[in-house]
């Protein structure tokens, strides 16, 4: 009987039954995929670059990512993206069915991307890449003054800015990012070992590898149970302007599977099962206009601002891949990761609006969305 009764307001779907619109998320979880463009997001592999034998050394991925259909292709290249977050989430951004994703900054490049995406507003005198705190205070710092966050938000990052853009040390977030080791006092034998490691294994560019990020994360993850975390991989944005088209592919198919390691020990865990959102984005999009210009990105290259959005989680509509015709912005990302956790999130300055689709639409009315922690 109870059974029917829920069944019969779900269909009913009205704003009667408390038990239909709860909302379930009590983490959040926001990645980042550096200068990853939707182009290879929603059709895989470029037919123009995976042939260039400048851009691909190791032929391999010819086999691994490469398929004349672009569905087939961008499942082969991203198989949780389009498996798991196309069958279950929503994945924003595919400008051939006019659904766009956009930064509002005019720069595009990391610093001001990431600074939009987190603080929710473009601050025009953001446009350095420089190591320098964020002038604005980010929703990362807002989530953890609320009392319930403090010491459960943390940041993961390969490039060691980040914690700079989202003011990490100045408010007490524990992050870990370029080639710091792993936070705490009693670190995992897992911890240990990449402590141990990190210094010998670099990747080319004298850094460490995004799956260092992914692992002192993860570990974090399972031992300090926060409830919002910033994990942010950058492997792709450097085989980009390596000019490596063969390593930028294997770096994002990379990704897509830690991801999806993540996603799946995330549904395993009593405090996290059915509780937690990803939300996955792009600080920024790259070139398209010439063959050369995917390897670089700014102001003067078209197509730069271009992004996507990926997001997966229990107060999400299973929508897939977004067909309508709309136009989103980065810095609509702060103000909608708060309100995934009930909290209405704003600044000094304007923020950008929540992202209404990525909430099934009856707890839009609900007032503890936007205002349950003011
Ligand atoms: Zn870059």
């Amino acid at each position: 009987m109870f059974k029917r009764l829920l069944l019969l307001c779900l269909v009913a779907g009205a704003g009667s039954c408390a038990l239909a619109q709860e909302r379930q998320t009590e983490n959040v979880i926001i990645i980042t995929l550096d200068g990853f463009r939707w182009q290879e997001l929603f059709a895989g592999a470029d037919s123009s670059l995976i042939y260039e034998k400048d851009y691909v050394h190791d032929k391999s991925v010819l086999e691994k990512f490469w398929d004349s259909s672009p569905v087939a292709r961008r499942q082969k290249l991203m198989p949780f993206f389009w498996n798991v977050i196309g069958a279950e989430g929503q994945l924003y951004g595919n400008r051939e069915l006019g659904n766009r994703v956009n930064c509002a900054n005019p720069y595009w490049f990391s610093y001001p991307g990431y600074s939009e995406m987190m603080t929710g507003f473009v601050d025009n005198g953001i446009r350095s890449n420089d190591k320098k705190e964020n002038p604005n205070a980010t929703v990362l710092e807002y989530i953890h003054k609320q009392k319930e966050y403090t010491g459960k938000v943390a940041v993961f990052s390969t490039w060691n800015v980040i914690p700079y853009i989202v003011r990490a040390q100045a408010h007490g977030i524990p992050a870990n990012a370029g080639e710091e080791h792993a936070i705490g006092d009693t670190l995992s034998d897992c911890e240990m070992l990449l402590n141990a490691l990190q210094p010998i294994l670099k990747n080319g560019h004298g850094e460490r590898y995004d799956a260092f990020t992914f692992f002192y994360a993860f570990e974090y993850l399972k031992r300090e149970r926060p409830r919002v975390m910033f994990i942010s991989f950058d492997e792709t944005d450097e085989h980009g302007h390596g000019g490596r088209y063969d390593e930028y592919l294997k770096s994002a198919h990379h990704t897509d599977r830690m991801i999806s390691q993540l996603w799946q020990w995330l549904q395993s865990q009593e405090d996290y099962k059915n509780k937690t959102t990803l939300l996955i984005t792009t600080d920024h999009g790259r070139g398209h206009i010439s063959r050369k210009a995917w390897k670089n990105h700014g102001r003067l290259i078209p197509g730069s601002s271009q992004m996507w959005f990926a997001v997966i989680g229990p107060d999400t509509p299973v929508l897939g891949e977004m067909k309508n015709e709309a136009q989103y912005f980065q810095k609509q990302v702060a103000k909608t990761a708060a309100a995934f956790l009930g909290i209405h999130y704003e600044n000094t300055e304007p923020v950008g609006e929540v992202i209404e689709s990525m909430f099934i639409p009856e707890l839009l009315s609900d007032s503890r969305i936007m205002d349950l922690h003011r």
